[in-house]
């Protein structure tokens, strides 16, 4: 547990897999935790975080930066359009682009502001009908759809069912991003982030391993 044993377990997984460790990066997920937790990973040097909330990350983040610098924001749950201005400003990544509207507002935004941040497509791959994303036969013409916008798509993004299999769910990700051309693949989290990295991510995002449980309460 901590950011050094988890920067540890990347590396030998990316060892293991003959990649390099710098192709991995590793997002600390720093949801709900509180602030002297995320402090303490920020002193260690830590320079790369995810946040699920656009509200929470606004709340916090802005006094961060003014103590740290270097700081890569990654959005990793749903985003309403109303909030996209917002998340924009925010965000140097945006994982979780899961249906047409919000990738036209964001093409929109992107033409006004002039700016974009990073942009992954949320593949719902386990086809949940709780869960966000766009279901993998409908994933081609999504990916095709953002380019005719404009928009700089990095990669694809899945969460896994949680009674399934990780590792089937993460190679069906790599190969529709393969047949895609696009190099980045945002998936593993906590309990499954190197079996992901064996199977080619480019982005884990790992909260409880690295600051402890979050605590809803
Ligand atoms: C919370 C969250 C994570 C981190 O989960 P842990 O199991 O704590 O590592 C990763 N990805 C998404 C989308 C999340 O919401």
């Amino acid at each position: 547990m901590g950011l050094q044993e988890i920067e540890a377990r990347l590396r030998n997984a990316a060892d293991d897999a003959g990649r390099a460790p710098e192709s991995v990066d590793l997002i600390a997920v720093s949801k709900v935790q509180p602030n002297e937790r995320v402090e303490a990973v920020l002193r260690d040097g830590h320079r790369i975080f995810g946040e699920n909330r656009v509200q929470e990350a606004a709340g916090k983040w802005p006094d961060f930066r003014e103590q740290f610098e270097g700081i890569s924001l990654h959005l990793i749950g749903p985003l309403q359009t109303n909030k996209a201005r917002q998340a924009m400003d925010l965000f140097q990544a945006i994982h979780t682009v899961d249906r047409p509207k919000l990738a036209n507002t964001l093409a929109r935004l992107a033409q006004e502001i002039g700016a974009c941040p990073d942009l992954f497509i949320q593949v719902n791959t386990g086809e949940e009908p709780q869960k966000a994303g766009i279901l993998p036969a409908d994933t081609d013409a999504f990916v095709a759809e953002c380019r005719t916008l404009d928009l700089p798509l990095r990669g694809l993004m899945c969460i896994p069912p949680v009674d399934e299999e990780p590792s089937l769910h993460f190679a069906l990700l790599a190969k529709m991003a393969a047949r895609n051309g696009l190099a980045g693949l945002s998936m593993g989290m906590s309990g499954d982030f190197e079996q992901a990295i064996a199977l080619g991510a480019t982005h884990v995002r790992v909260g409880s391993a690295i600051f402890g449980e979050r605590d809803y309460g």
